[in-house]
Order: C-alpha cells, then structure tokens, then sequence
C-alpha cells in the first residue's frame, strides 16, 4: 500500500484524538493531509522601522525589547503582558493575551523580530499577540518567510497543522501524488511534484509558490480532461431505451406562450438522442430565466408518450415544489400523469407516490434527493433530468442513474460556464444551449449603492409594491468562520470571523424590517434552516402575493420564478461571486415589469465597486462567468462538490484561462498515444482517472 493512503493518526504527534479534528477538515489520509491546501498565505517578509509603521498593516518589526514583559489581568480576567519594543526610529507596544510564557521568553535587551497586524490610533504603534521569535543573525524561522493559512476547525491550531503537513512531506519524500506524464511536465514546464507540494505548503517565496500552483491545478485540469475523454469513448458504445418522437406541435400549441426558436432547437437536438439507440448524456446550458424548464417538460412529455417514466430532480425543495407545480400545468391538461415526492411530504404521501411509481401510474416523478433514497423504484425509467445540476454531487446523480437501465440523462445548468472550462467540466456531454430569452423581457437595472443610499432604496422597495409588484431582501448566508486557534502563534487569534457583525442575518433583518421599516407592509422569510414544510409555505405566500417583501438567504439563488417580484436588493453584495449574483439577480426580470436589482456594498466599499460593475455593464451570464474565471479562477465551477478533489480552493485564486487551454491540450496528446493509457509513464495518470470513475460509479458525469 502506497504511503499516501496511510492515515494520519499513525503520525507522530497526531494520534486519536488530533486525528478525529483533522477529520472534521476532511482529512484522513496522508494523501489527503498533503492535498490540504492553505487558504491563504502570510506575507511575513516585509520589513519595517516602528516609525515608518501605519495603522492596519501586517508586517514584520525588527526590535529590542526594553525590559522583559510585565504581567497583569484584565477586568474580565485575562492574563496580559506587556512589553515595550524599540528600535532606532522610535518606540512600540506589544501585548499578548493569554500568553504569559512570553515572560520567559522574552529578555530585556534583546532583539526580536515581531510580525503581526499594527494598530495606530494617533500615538505610539501598537501589536497585539504578534508572532515572534529571536533575531539570531541566521535565517528566520517563523517570520522573513510566506506562511501558510490552513482553514482551522476548534481544537486544532495552525501550528498544528503545518506541522503535521511538513511531517507528512518529509515522511512521503518523493512518493507524492503524481498524475503528469514526465512528457507532459516537461512540454509544459511544469514544477516536480515535490517541488509543488513543498512550495504550496511551506512557499520559498511568492514566485516559487505561483509555480507550484501552476502545476497543481494543470494536473487537476489535466486528469480531468482526460477523465471526460474516456467516459465520453465509453458511452458512445451502450445502448439505451429508443424513445420516438413524432414531433412536438401538441405539446407547443397547449402551452400559453410560444416557444423560442431555442428552446425548439433544444428540444430536438435531444429527441434526436432519445431515438438514437445509443444512451443520451446531454447538458441543457441556458442563463437564467431562458426557459429550461420547458424543454424538460417537453422530453418528458415525449418520454411518457413512449410509455416511460421520467425522473426530475431539483436541488432544493423550494425548486421542487416550483417545478412540479409548472410541470402539472404544462403536462397534466396533456394527459401525462406528474408526481412529486419531497421530504415536506407525510409518510402516507410519501408511500403513496412510491407506489405510484412502481406501478407505472405516475409518468413523471418531480423531487429533491428524496428521489435517490432507498425504496424507490421505478417501472420503466428512462430519463432523468437534473435541474442546476453543479449543486449535486457526482454521487447522487450517480445513485439515480442506477434506477433505470442506463436512462437517458439530461442536466441542466443555470451557471453559464465559460466554454474552455466546459470543456473540460463536461467534455463527455453533448451540449444544447438557450441562447436566447423569451421576448418582451426587459433587461434588469442595475444599480451598486453604498449605505448612504439604504433609505432611498427602501423608498423604492415601497413606492414598487404600492404598484402592486414584490421585492427580495437577500442576506449571506453566514460564513463558517475560521475558527482561530488557540497556540502561542498570535495571528490565529485576529478576527474570528471578520465582518460578521455587518453580516444582516435574516432573521434579525426580516424582524428590522417589518418593524421599523415596513410596518405597513407583510414581510416574509425563508432561509436554508427551515424546515421544508415551513420554507414551502412561506415562498406559497409570496407566490400568491400575500407577502410583499421576501427576505431571503441564497436559498433563492437558483431556480426561484415569481414574476411579480420587480426588485431584488443584494445585501453585502462583495461576499457573493460575480455568477451568484447574476443568478440571484435573475430571481427579477421574469414577467413583464421593469425590473431593478441593488447591489449594496459592504464594509470595503471601493475595491467592490470596481467588481459589482461589471455586473452593471451585461446582462449576459456568459461573460460574467468569463469575468469570474478571469478574477476569481475556475474554483467557483467546480466547487470542492464537483469532483472530490480538493483542490478548488487554491485554484480559486490562480488559474488563468490559459492554464486551461494547455491542460486540455496535453489531455489530448496523451490519450491519441495512448488511448487506453497502457503506457508505463501513464499509470499514474490511469489510476488518477479510474480513481474518479469509481467515485461516480462511471455512471454519468
Ligand atoms: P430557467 O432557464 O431560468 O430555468 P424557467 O424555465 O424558469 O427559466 O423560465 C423562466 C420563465 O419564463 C418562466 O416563468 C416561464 O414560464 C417563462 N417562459 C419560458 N419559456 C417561455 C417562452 N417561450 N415565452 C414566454 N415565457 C416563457
Ligand atoms: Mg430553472
């Protein structure tokens, strides 16, 4: 067995009860500590004189220690030393709290070098739990270098942490991951693995970590463009169930509006797969609001001509309550018999549709996850569709697949993803795309405003609804802080969860605004913890108009089509990713009103503004993705759901689309070579692959 699969808790240091916390960060494994990116790094390389320091910087003081650190408590019972630094340009103050082994190991006349964050209110500099370590002439040990930032969970420290990483490095010496072909490294210039992994870690400095960057996310990009090849070369051989299609007109002429010459387009390509023989694996991309539903509603129409079932699975109840609801309106009248099962659903309910379904007395089956639970079967599934398909994870939409002999699969994504990524996200789909809108849509307005505005957009929000139209509040969700660690190194200790107290929690901002704002006015709330049943009846009333006002988290983001809503203001819009925000935006704009959407920025007002206005400049969700990509790196598309690999979070802040393009390229090389990947130099590369496939079950992407 490969050193990398060993587990952790047989580390030195590690043992049980480390181990269990380490797992709690998804690592169990040698493999997976090593691929435990930092989020972040410090820069503790930039020197400065006391006198030169300003208020908020980080960086690293050079200084002696004028007597050693004076103990005292504070009020609240808090150990305190306090030390005072100088150097030839004036004097500092150092404080540490709850560290009151700094009297020891700090003495009087000695120099030191202190990094941490400067606080300066007028007078002297100040730094508060700094990192330090003594100025022995030779090279730094914690400070002069880039240090990694680990996400942290409670019990474990940063410390911790890169200690057991750089353990794990010296105990795997040259036995580190390693998909590249050594051609393809050296085509492509790309560092050695253990170059890589030592430099995401533990950087030399900030060149060498971009390099190991490059590498790290060209591999990743690399296994899966070759992953997507392979399964696309694998279908192409299975059959699947011949569904016909004698054209579509019944189904066009009982809807109450005309289908646009994409979603026709769209249709067809489809039906062209389902009569094929072969199995059809097909992606409907589309921006918001293009109409996807119905060209869903439409295969299942077709589907259930052919005397099979068709399988629709929304991420969230919300979605899924919305979805059979539209898919009773178009279908029903047409004699196709639709279902749903949900978890708001009782048992009885529950029971009742699964016998629905194994006795073939329901043609089309609309749920959430619920769908994939043991005990449902189906008499003769033959498509499943997924909505927004990116929110699943590969197994559940494996888990479906296996209820049907190969059915047909369609996914369905509202996140426009910039088409070199698509390639290699879902090489192995065949691709319909909505491009574009229903007519008479008009184009949202968008406005980004700072706080001084808030009164005047609650005006807005008002004036719209005495209109009779409705409004979205949407607050973050709340971060799961990083939760600081609680070793001697006194950067952990710096703002637990930064920001949160401008965080608006919906449920404070829903009570503020009913009470203080809109008190004339009926305000509503859903958020991802409520119970489905709760959440279904608090969007049933702001469907059918009683609500005025929705104050909503992201479980709006995707899907979400009341047309009367004409408004939607975006708190804290800076926390959001372009793409989110487009898709939230879309929640407005889906009827015929004019409609506005608001971007309130945050805290760092300036630097998002420069952001939020690429949002005010398109409406159209491909560039958006384009300039997602571009700013934030692809690690938003894939998500760390994606694909199980998790690598996402550093590639968010680095790959350029150009990474992209080679990686795919290099993919290409190497499977004409090598089709099968037989070759000695592509084993690792092979078991890279099949590991993937396993975790899928190969089913379908
Ligand atoms: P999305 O692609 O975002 O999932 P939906 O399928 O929810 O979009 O459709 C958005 C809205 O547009 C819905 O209210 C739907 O009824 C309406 N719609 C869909 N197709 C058309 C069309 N061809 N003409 C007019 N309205 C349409
Ligand atoms: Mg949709």
């Amino acid at each position: 067995m490969s050193e990398l699969n060993k587990e952790i808790k047989y580390l030195k240091g590690v043992g049980e009860a480390r181990a269990r916390l380490f797992k709690k960060l998804g690592v169990v494994t040698l493999r997976e500590l090593l691929r435990y990116f930092p989020r972040d790094y410090e820069d503790r390389t930039v020197f400065k004189k006391i006198a030169e320091l300003s208020d908020g910087e980080s960086v690293t003081v050079r200084a002696v220690a004028s007597d050693s650190p004076r103990l005292s408590r504070t009020p609240r019972g808090r150990e305190l030393a306090l030390l005072r630094v100088y150097d030839d340009t004036g004097m500092m103050d150092v404080r540490f709290f709850n560290q009151s082994y700094v009297k020891d190991a700090i003495s009087a006349g000695e120099t030191y070098l202190f990094y941490g964050k400067i606080l300066r209110a007028g007078g002297a500099a100040q730094m508060t739990n700094p990192v330090f370590e003594r100025d022995g002439g030779g090279n730094p040990v914690k400070i002069g270098r880039v240090t990694p930032i680990y996400r942290m969970t409670a019990g474990l420290n940063m410390r911790s942490v890169s200690n057991t990483v750089a353990l794990a490095l010296k105990l795997c010496g040259d036995a580190l991951p390693d998909s590249l072909p050594r051609s393809v490294r050296e085509e492509y210039g790309l560092a050695a693995a253990r170059f890589a992994y030592e430099n995401i870690h533990f950087p030399k400095d900030f060149e060498s970590l971009k390099i190991a960057r490059r590498r790290l996310i060209f591999e990743d990009l690399f296994v899966l463009s070759v992953t997507a090849r392979r399964r696309r070369a694998e279908r192409g051989s299975s059959s699947g169930q011949a569904v016909i299609s004698e054209g579509f007109g019944e189904f066009y002429s009982a809807l109450p509006f005309e289908p646009t010459a994409a979603q026709k387009r769209a249709v067809d390509e489809a039906a062209r797969d389902l009569a094929s023989g072969g199995v059809m694996a097909r992606m409907l991309q589309g921006d918001v609001g293009s109409g996807k539903t119905l060209v869903a509603a439409a295969l299942a129409w077709t589907v259930a001509k052919n005397g099979f079932q068709t399988a629709f699975m929304a991420p969230t109840e919300l979605l899924a309550e919305q979805h059979f609801r539209t898919f009773e309106e178009f279908l029903s009248p047409l004699g196709v018999r639709v279902g749903r099962l949900t978890g708001s659903l009782g048992v009885k309910a529950k029971r009742l549709a699964r016998e629905a379904l194994v006795s073939g007395e329901t043609d089309v089956i609309v749920g959430t996850h619920a769908l994939l639970s043991e005990g449902v079967d189906f008499r003769a599934l033959a498509l499943v569709i997924t909505d927004e398909q990116h929110r699943f994870g590969v197994s559940q939409r494996a888990a479906l697949g296996q209820k049907g002999e190969s059915p047909h699969v369609l996914v369905m994504s509202a996140t426009p993803i910039p088409r070199t990524l698509a390639l290699i996200l879902y090489g192995d789909l065949d691709v319909s795309e909505l491009n574009e809108l229903p007519p008479g849509r008009k184009s949202v307005m968008t406005y980004s405003a700072g706080e001084r505005l808030r009164r005047r957009i609650y005006d807005f929000a008002r004036r719209l609804v005495s209109e009779g139209r409705q409004v979205y509040f949407v607050c973050p969700a709340v971060e799961e802080a990083d939760v600081p660690g609680t070793g001697g190194e006194g950067i952990e200790a710096r703002s637990p969860g930064a920001g949160d107290s401008e965080l608006k929690r919906a449920r404070e901002y829903a009570k503020q605004l009913q009470s203080e704002i809109f008190p004339e006015l009926s305000v509503g709330l859903v958020h991802g913890s409520m119970k489905a049943r709760e959440k279904d009846a608090a969007m049933a009333s702001f469907i059918s108009g009683e609500t005025d006002i929705l104050v909503a988290t992201t479980v709006i983001e995707v899907g979400v089509d009341v047309p009367n809503a004409a408004l939607i203001v975006i708190e804290n819009a800076d926390r959001f990713g372009l793409s989110q925000l487009h898709q939230l935006r879309g929640r407005v704009g889906r009827g015929e009103h004019q409609s506005y959407c608001v971007l309130m920025r945050g805290a760092d007002g300036e630097k998002s503004r420069e952001r939020l206005d690429i949002l005010r400049g398109t409406n159209d969700g491909f560039e958006i993705a384009e300039a997602d990509l571009r700013q934030r790196g692809p690690g938003d598309f894939f998500g760390s759901r994606q694909h199980g690999i998790p690598a996402s979070r550093f590639i968010e802040q680095g790959a350029e689309a150009g990474t992209i393009w080679d990686a795919r390229r290099a993919a290409d090389t190497v499977l004409a070579r090598d089709p099968g990947l037989k070759l000695r130099e592509n084993r690792a590369l092979r078991e890279a692959v099949d590991a993937i496939f396993l975790a899928s079950d190969g089913t379908f992407n």
